[in-house]
């Protein structure tokens, strides 16, 4: 077999592994408890079936323009007024599949060989893949130990004359941390002066807990979305837990959006207009779906929170948003794919690795799951390393006999 460097160089995504190994595990009838997960267990809103549906019924399912349907990009243009005050054009939107593809292709139409692009650790896995897939150079700003938020200072300070474009998530995957106002009010001033792009990966900007708001980078630049250098992605995927639906979008200038539409042109032509239709019916119907997913999440969060805050030894800034937290295990083991595969392999639960997000000694915990799920899950953990526990435990039928890390 001969594959590209490139393509060889590029890193299986791990969280997707951790999908097809928690479900292989449960074929095999084993009691798996699986907080790795990207996505919740809700039902698609209605009235996003409805329209699908409706689409479906026509028998008429063909190529769409490229960019997407001009329905569904005029529900994400008052989307877009209505949740960052921004009035945009149909022409400032392209439609892709999921906020993977719509962000991919972003890359290719901004970065040359060489561009750097800085990513703020801790980050989600696909950044650097991604970054290195259209031949740029990820350039990764940590925190200072005990934050998950890096210093304006410090991104600065990254900052070369092969700066492309900084990424920034908030709510963060995977450490659920909002970014302060302050810190993307510098960022926007910054890049705007600078002429670097500020790509905001906003996938989670409404699941947030306790009223507190992730900042509208928008908000801090005088410039229209023509000549601003804030680019937003966004999509359906977690906002409705439509995960397996792919339909995402970015919000920038005429100008990026047209050369990203000849790249998806040639690429994948269109997304499917039936999950187009999804989306729209997601976009257009009662909201209360939004809200309901984010008060799931907000109580799992609150009993994930109380048990890992019990838990000696873990060391826990607690989640502002999304599905997941990033707990310290250091004091456990500092090696997080060693760690997570004792307990996948020990207690039957899995977790994602800090290291894959950058942030080496930490775990990864979803809790877009069940409460009952949250707690059995910490709590097999919690059996599996503290020294004081019993040496035998059953789940399910099977006898799990622990042994040291
Ligand atoms: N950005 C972040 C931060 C994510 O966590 C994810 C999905 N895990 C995506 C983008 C991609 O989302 P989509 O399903 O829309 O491709």
């Amino acid at each position: 077999m001969s594959v590209s460097k490139l393509a060889a160089s590029i890193a299986e995504s791990p969280t997707l592994k951790l999908n097809e190994e928690a479900a292989k595990l449960r074929e095999r009838g084993e009691a798996v408890i699986h907080l790795g997960a990207g996505e919740p267990k809700n039902k698609a809103p209605i009235s996003a079936l409805l329209s699908a549906t409706a689409r479906l019924n026509t028998g008429d399912i063909k190529y769409t323009p490229t960019d997407g349907i001009g329905s569904l990009k005029k529900a994400i243009v008052r989307y877009t007024e209505e949740n960052y005050d921004r009035i945009v054009h149909p022409d400032n939107v392209i439609v892709s599949q999921g906020a993977k593809q719509a962000l991919f292709n972003l890359l290719y139409t901004l970065v040359n060989p060489q561009d750097e692009v800085i990513i703020l650790a801790p980050y989600w896995v696909s950044y650097p893949e991604m970054v290195k897939m259209v031949y740029g150079v990820p350039v990764i700003v940590s925190p200072g130990d005990g934050s998950f938020i890096p210093s304006f200072e410090d991104i600065e300070e990254a900052v070369s004359s092969y700066t492309k474009a900084i990424i920034v998530n908030s709510p963060n995957n995977p450490s659920g941390a909002i970014y302060p106002e302050t810190l993307i009010s510098q960022l926007v001033e910054f890049c705007e002066k600078k002429g670097i792009y500020l790509i905001m990966d906003d996938i989670y900007h409404k699941l947030v807990f306790e009223g507190k708001k992730s900042p509208i980078a928008y908000k801090y630049t005088t410039k229209d979305v023509e000549s601003s250098k804030v680019i937003t992605i966004n999509g359906i995927s977690k906002l409705y837990g439509m995960t397996g639906f792919r339909i995402g979008w970015v919000v920038a200038s005429k100008q990026i959006v047209s050369v990203m539409t000849n790249v998806q042109g040639q690429t994948s032509t269109c997304t499917s207009v039936l999950l187009q239709a999804a989306a729209e019916g997601a976009l257009n119907g009662l909201q209360s779906a939004v809200e309901s997913l984010r008060l799931t999440l907000e109580n799992n969060r609150r009993v994930m929170v109380q048990e890992l805050q019990s838990f000696n030894g873990v060391k826990l800034i607690p989640p502002d948003g999304t599905y997941y937290c990033l707990p310290d295990f250091r004091a456990y083991n500092g090696k997080s794919i060693e760690l997570s595969n004792f307990l996948l392999k020990k207690a039957l639960v899995v977790t994602v690795p800090g290291k894959e997000f950058g942030m080496e000694g930490h775990l990864r915990l979803s809790y877009a799951t069940t409460v009952k799920d949250v707690k059995v899950g910490i709590e097999r953990i919690k059996w599996a390393l503290d020294p004081e526990s019993p040496n035998e435990i059953y789940i399910g039928e099977r006898k799990m006999v622990r042994d040291w890390l």
